[in-house]
């Protein structure tokens, strides 16, 4: 018999999904190990199909995005019932990503950004004697840990080939992993930078630049020219993917496991470099390099922050 596996899409951009084909040959590797019993972006089974499944009867379902519809609970809930582990895969799942910059504002918010005031989408519709429902937007974005109990992690955005492949070697062994574990390596993204060696022991740094202010050294740590790079607050395991592509890195990976609140702890590691004087004006200033902080520091964890969401005004 061959380990039932599941696949599930949240709120996400879909890159996951694709996460998992750019294993390329090792694709076939996990499909010979594997029977997927649902996978609605590539097969077609219908939520019918799992609720006939026996409880538990799925060894691993991998969903990925975050939770902020009716419809993502409900199958989220579904695949819980049906499963015996749940394994947030990415960092949407996993901390709420991008999706979860939704929760500085609620859902009537996002409905006014995206349509602009000219159209407000019903969640009935009734025409012909057919009722077409829609799922209902939440004024939260969740985390998937926050609406179900999750076993695992992956983080990423999306996770790198790498370590979906580690994933899957790790979720079929046995013994598995200790439960709750974030299935990458457990040290800072600057560990496995390579340009670790041109980051100085003391940094001090008196102004910060967007990146399309200036020309980007290709060999020299993009903190110390000035480029907000949450390396040391990030956990490794992605290949320093931004780095290589001359890019700071964004945080994807989410922390370590000895970090509560990325944001807290991104904002803490670039506050502590700021140089200059002690004047809060000088602050602000070598701050307002910084134009959007809760994107640059929460962008992908706001959700699980301590914080949650915009409390108010
Ligand atoms: S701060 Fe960024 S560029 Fe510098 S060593 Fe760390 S990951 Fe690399
Ligand atoms: S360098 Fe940072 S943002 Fe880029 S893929 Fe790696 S962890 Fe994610």
């Amino acid at each position: 018999m061959k380990t039932k596996v599941a696949f599930y899409w949240c709120a996400s951009c879909g890159g996951c999904e694709e996460a998992v084909l750019d294993l390329a040959e090792d694709l076939l590797k996990v499909l010979d190990a594997v029977d997927i019993v649902f996978w609605p972006v590539a097969l077609d089974f219908k939520e019918k199909d799992v609720e006939a499944m026996d409880d538990g009867s799925i060894v691993v379902s991998f969903i990925n995005g975050a939770v902020r519809t009716s419809d993502q609970l409900k199958m989220a809930r579904l695949l819980r019932r049906k499963s015996k582990l749940v394994v947030a895969f990415g960092v949407c799942a996993q901390s709420g990503g991008i999706p979860g910059l939704a929760n500085l504002t609620n859902a009537r918010g996002v409905l006014d950004e995206a349509y602009q005031g000219t159209i407000t989408p019903q969640q009935e519709f009734r025409e012909n004697g057919y009722k077409l429902t829609l799922p209902k937007l939440f004024d939260s974005v969740f985390a998937l840990d926050r609406a179900i109990p999750v076993d695992y992690y992956v983080p990423g955005c999306p996770p790198s080939p790498k370590i979906v492949w580690d994933a899957f070697q790790a979720l079929l062994a046995d013994p598995l992993p200790p439960p709750g574990a974030v299935l990458a390596p457990d040290h800072a993204m600057c560990d496995e930078c390579p340009r670790r060696d041109t980051h100085p022991e003391e940094l001090k740094l008196e102004r910060f630049q967007r990146l399309q202010e200036r020309v980007w050294e290709t060999d020299t740590c993009l903190l110390a020219q000035g480029a907000p790079c949450l390396g040391p607050a990030t956990r490794a395991g992605c290949g320093a993917r931004c780095i290589n592509g001359n890019m700071p890195c964004t945080g994807c990976f989410g922390s370590t496991s000895r970090v509560r609140d990325f944001g807290a702890k991104a904002l803490c590691s670039i506050a502590s470099i700021i140089g200059g004087g002690a004047a809060v004006e000088e602050i602000d200033r070598i701050f307002a390099g910084i134009p959007d902080p809760v994107g640059t520091f929460y962008r992908y964890s706001l959700p699980a922050s301590f914080l949650e969401r915009k409390r108010s005004e």
